[in-house]
């Protein structure tokens, strides 16, 4: 079914969106199937689960963290994490910085922005961003690459709404890579759609794709 699964999502997306395989809270044989079946990009919400996989399963696996990182487990993730997708805050970015440097790595970095109406989602706004990306402290990193956004939808049946947040955020990318990084060729992922919306994400200009329990099937917490 997972193999299938893939196929089928893959089928949706053009050459330019690549699928990250959301597989938080299931079991690395579920990941090995997908693994086997040709996916590579994996991506997960808690740090310790994420760098027990990591131990697990192939070292040619892309690992994506995509959900609220606490600086304090940054340290977990930052030897080999791929991509960080959820930075909202100066001190987090400081906090992958200095981990980054203890490993003499560079860390690909999504800035996440609030594009839902609920109250409870994570993210910056762009005045935010921008106090974030004009900031001294921020000039000075040498070990973090700013790579694009990401967001979440609202999650609702109103599709048109969906369809207003997406271009919303594609939005803030066009006006951050003006602004910020239209010299910067690696400026480039918008980080947008999961199970539910990933084809409204697609047409609204998603360079990732974020899906879960339609590769994995629904999640038990
Ligand atoms: C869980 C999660 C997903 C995947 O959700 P599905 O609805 O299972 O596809 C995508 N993005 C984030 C940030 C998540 O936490």
């Amino acid at each position: 079914m997972i193999e299938e699964n893939i196929l089928k999502i893959n089928k949706d997306l053009p050459p330019q969106t690549r699928l990250i395989a959301v597989s938080k809270t299931k079991p690395v044989e579920m990941l090995q199937e997908a693994y086997d079946a040709g996916q590579r990009l994996f991506g997960e919400n808690k740090a310790l689960e994420m760098r027990d996989k990591h131990e697990a399963l192939p070292k040619d696996i892309e690992w994506h963290f995509i959900g609220h990182l606490q600086t304090n487990k940054v340290k977990y993730i930052a030897p080999f994490v791929r991509m960080i997708h959820s930075i909202d805050s100066l001190p987090l970015l400081q906090t992958v910085e200095k981990e980054a440097v203890k490993h003499e790595r560079c860390i690909d970095c999504l800035l996440q922005f609030h594009i839902a109406t609920e109250e409870t989602k994570f993210g910056l706004d762009l005045n935010e961003a921008r106090q974030l990306l004009e900031s001294a402290e921020y000039k000075a990193m040498q070990h973090v690459r700013i790579c694009g956004v990401m967001g979440m939808a609202t999650n609702t049946d109103d599709m048109d709404l969906v369809h207003r947040e997406f271009a919303t955020l594609h939005g803030i990318f066009e006006t951050l890579k003006k602004d910020y990084f239209s010299g910067s060729e690696a400026f480039r992922e918008i980080s947008m759609g999961m199970s539910h919306d990933y084809k409204i994400a697609v047409e609204e200009g998603s360079t990732l794709v974020r899906v879960g329990s339609s590769i994995f099937g629904a999640r038990n917490y």
